[in-house]
């Protein structure tokens, strides 16, 4: 996107050598890692140990400043929050808050739009714009902590965009918000949903991250999942459940499958089995989501007894299932809805 130097996309070590080249003294890097990264001053103005002039320069290569809040709706059902986070381009994010009794979690963005083109959802009916930069999902997270106020324990890439499809930026993100220096989140706590980038999935073991990927499956047939989610057609079930084997066998981490329940479209005893037939010898977790009807898709949601039955089938066929549980269900709860909600009210087509 720019090719300014963006000071909030650096390493530590990186930031050395542009105070270097600067005329200041290394050590302000580790000290304006830490401003930004751990105690999330956004503002350079701010930062009041640095001189006058070096807080103009500062300002000049910040970015992130420019990010902020430009809406919050709290849910009345639960502690959910969602906000629209405007970029310093004009652009719109989705980020969720999603307050659990033992944690508090954020589910981030990672590209403006998205290519995949799955028929289930909001994010990909605007279509894609660009990728979301490292700083900009760091972003998502400081200015809601700053919002309320505490710390977030966890982070899920499941907001819009497919994270696989952004690599090298999902990858630098993960780099600064694990940095001891700065939020030192548990690399453990960080969990990235794809729709099956296989080769991406590979590359990930490979690089040896190791953070928890979970794979948006909701079909278990090839044909019909490729109707549903084109990425389909390039990527087979079986080449992704070989690049999850593999993911595994490298990182020890258990991978999670999402499964939307569609009523009388994929919750047949049929699909059932072949889910079975599928998960049951591997390490996994799967996930059943009630399906979340957008105006653009027009299936229908089970009711609660299909879903408790089809979660105590795969159970009982030793399959380790849960039922993911709705949050924020009141606040225009599927993935790219409030966006694009916003973007109709702003005349944006
Ligand atoms: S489900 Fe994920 S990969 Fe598919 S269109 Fe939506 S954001 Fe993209």
């Amino acid at each position: 996107m720019q090719n300014k130097l963006i000071l909030e996309n650096l390493t530590v070590e990186e930031l050395k050598d542009f105070f270097e080249n600067n005329g200041e003294k290394s050590f302000r890097a580790l000290q304006y890692f830490r401003a930004i990264h751990k105690n999330r001053i956004l503002n350079p103005i701010q930062m009041t140990n640095f001189s006058n002039n070096l807080r103009q320069k500062l300002y000049h290569y910040n970015d992130i400043i420019n990010c902020s809040i430009i809406k919050r709706i709290d849910s009345k059902l639960d502690n959910t929050k969602k906000y629209l986070i405007e970029l310093s381009d004009g652009n719109i994010v989705e980020t969720v808050f999603m307050e659990y009794k033992t944690h508090t979690s954020i589910c981030l963005s990672t590209q403006i739009g998205c290519k995949m083109g799955c028929k289930f959802c909001a994010s990909t009916k605007k279509s894609f714009i660009r990728n979301i930069e490292p700083y900009e999902m760091c972003a998502q997270i400081y200015l809601v902590e700053n919002d309320l106020n505490l710390k977030i324990n966890n982070i899920v890439l499941m907001g819009i965009g497919e994270p696989l499809d952004n690599y090298d930026n999902v990858v630098r993100f993960i780099d600064l918000i694990t940095n001891k220096e700065g939020q030192d989140m548990s690399i453990r706590n960080i969990t990235l949903s794809t729709c099956g980038l296989v080769d991406k999935i590979i590359k990930l073991a490979d690089d040896d991250i190791g953070i928890n990927i979970t794979i948006s499956l909701h079909n278990p047939f090839d044909d019909e999942r490729s109707k549903l989610m084109p990425i389909g057609n390039k990527y087979s079930i079986e080449k992704i459940l070989d690049a999850c084997d593999y993911y595994f066998n490298k990182t020890k981490r258990r991978i999670g499958f999402e499964y939307t329940v569609i009523e009388d479209v994929n919750d047949s005893k049929k699909y059932m089995d072949k889910l079975v037939n599928l998960l049951r010898n591997r390490n996994c977790l799967l996930n059943l989501i009630t399906l979340n009807p957008i105006e653009e898709f027009n299936q229908k949601s089970p009711d609660r007894y299909k879903m408790t039955e089809f979660m105590n089938y795969m159970n009982k066929n030793n399959v380790n299932t849960t039922i993911r549980r709705k949050q924020g269900v009141d606040i225009d709860g599927a993935c790219g809805q409030l966006r694009i909600n916003n973007m109709i009210k702003r005349g944006v087509k």
